[in-house]
């Protein structure tokens, strides 16, 4: 899970990084009132889920509150590449000497983690990765020592930042290590880190990313990126403990476990369809969960059609034919389903929607061949593939 600028230097103040005093704003109104108290120029930022944005015009200085009021109004309900921006981030300008990058993130060929710390940041730090990577100082973490002092030294003189900024710059870097630790981050960065112009230290900007995985460990902070602007189905699939990704085809896909899911969205493909979703309900799901599933799936307009695709182990056939059909009385389904049921408790499953509209099919092959059927879909066509059985 992203974390916008806003959000992450939220939490990084709260825990120790200094970071210039700020507000997000949703009006224009709002952003040139907090200038007004701030008194000083400030800085807008556009909250997007994008890098670059000071190249891409979504980052200005204003001198006084009527030009944060322009400012902010321009960029509100604007997009910055191709996403629409609903709040900015006000805040005092810095008086910046000097920009350093620091990072931390996983490095999985070390199986590490690995600090990352340049003298030269600032928006062109890809272009000093490609060029100049030895401007990049970098060190991996043993995690059963953490990142200690004389590290971040080593790594802050490798680097060649300033003398006088290294105290600043490596206290920067310990809170660092400790937020990425803490929250079951697999990014922290903060680029620039701004040497200002008297002597301190700041984050001037921030990246976070939270593993999706530790989310339940963190639950304020899941509750705060529901406000977000993330899309409403998989905000509403997040809710509900639904495994769902969208996807840009028309075919709706559910099935159980993550490899029979893709395998599924494969065969799509191959049947001359594309998938409008992945989804997993997962081991032993019941009719309630099925219920869910479907409706989350509906949830998207482009979906023309819905592929079930259930091989029972511990999930009973039985049971999601329940939940199918439960789904079907509750829900208004306008579109064509297909469902192939194979394992524990198949012909109880297949009795149970003999008498319904939906189809059931034998293979995933031809389950998939139905779908793509009759969801007037197959413009996607890949050559065909020599059937296999499964
Ligand atoms: P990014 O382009 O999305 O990474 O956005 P940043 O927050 O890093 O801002 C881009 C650039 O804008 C920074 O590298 C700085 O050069 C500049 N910038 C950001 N905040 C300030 C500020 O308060 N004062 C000044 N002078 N420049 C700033
Ligand atoms: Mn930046």
């Amino acid at each position: 899970m992203k974390m916008h600028e806003y959000q992450a230097k939220e939490l990084m103040a709260r825990l120790g990084v200094p970071t210039p005093p700020g507000r997000v704003c949703a009006t224009a109104d709002e952003a040139a009132g907090f200038a007004a108290s701030l008194g000083s120029p400030v800085v807008v930022k556009a909250q997007v889920h994008v890098g670059g944005r000071g190249k891409a015009g979504g980052v200005k200085l204003a001198s006084d509150p009527s030009e944060t009021r322009r400012i902010a109004g321009e960029m509100l309900g604007g997009t910055l590449k191709g996403l629409t921006i609903e709040r900015v981030l006000v805040e005092e300008a810095l008086d910046i000497r000097e920009e350093y990058y620091l990072g931390i993130t996983v490095d999985r060929a070390a199986r590490r983690s690995v600090v990352m710390v340049s003298a030269t940041g600032g928006i062109d730090i890809e272009e000093v990765a490609a060029t100049a990577p030895e401007r990049i100082a970098k060190g991996h973490i043993d995690p059963s020592i953490g990142l200690p002092d004389f590290q971040i030294r080593g790594l802050c003189y490798a680097a060649g930042i300033s003398r006088d900024a290294v105290p600043g710059v490596s206290k920067l870097l310990g809170s660092l290590y400790e937020i990425y630790e803490a929250m079951d981050t697999s990014l922290v960065e903060i680029n620039p880190a701004a040497l200002t112009a008297d002597g301190r230290v700041i984050a001037a900007d921030a990246k976070m990313i939270v593993d999706d995985n530790a989310l339940f460990r963190h639950p304020d902070l899941r509750d705060s990126m529901d406000t977000e602007q993330a899309d409403p189905i998989e905000r509403e699939a997040r809710r509900l403990g639904i495994q769902y990704v969208r996807l840009d085809g028309e075919i709706g896909v559910i099935g159980n476990g993550a490899g029979l899911v893709m395998a599924t969205l494969d065969e799509v493909r191959r049947a001359g369809g594309r998938g409008a979703n992945f989804l997993d309900i997962g081991g032993g799901a019941k009719s309630e969960a099925v219920r869910d599933a479907l409706r989350i799936v509906l949830m998207n307009p482009n979906v023309k059609g819905v592929l079930f695709n259930i091989f029972g182990g511990i999930t009973r056939c039985d049971e999601v034919a329940r939940g199918v059909l439960d789904a079907a009385s509750l829900l208004d389904i306008r579109v064509p389903m297909v469902i192939r049921l194979a394992g524990t408790r198949e012909e109880e499953g297949r009795a149970l929607l003999s008498g319904s509209k939906l189809v059931s099919a034998d293979t995933m092959q031809q389950a998939a061949d139905i779908i793509v059927r009759r969801s007037g879909g197959g413009s996607h066509g890949l050559p065909p593939s020599p059937p296999r059985f499964l």
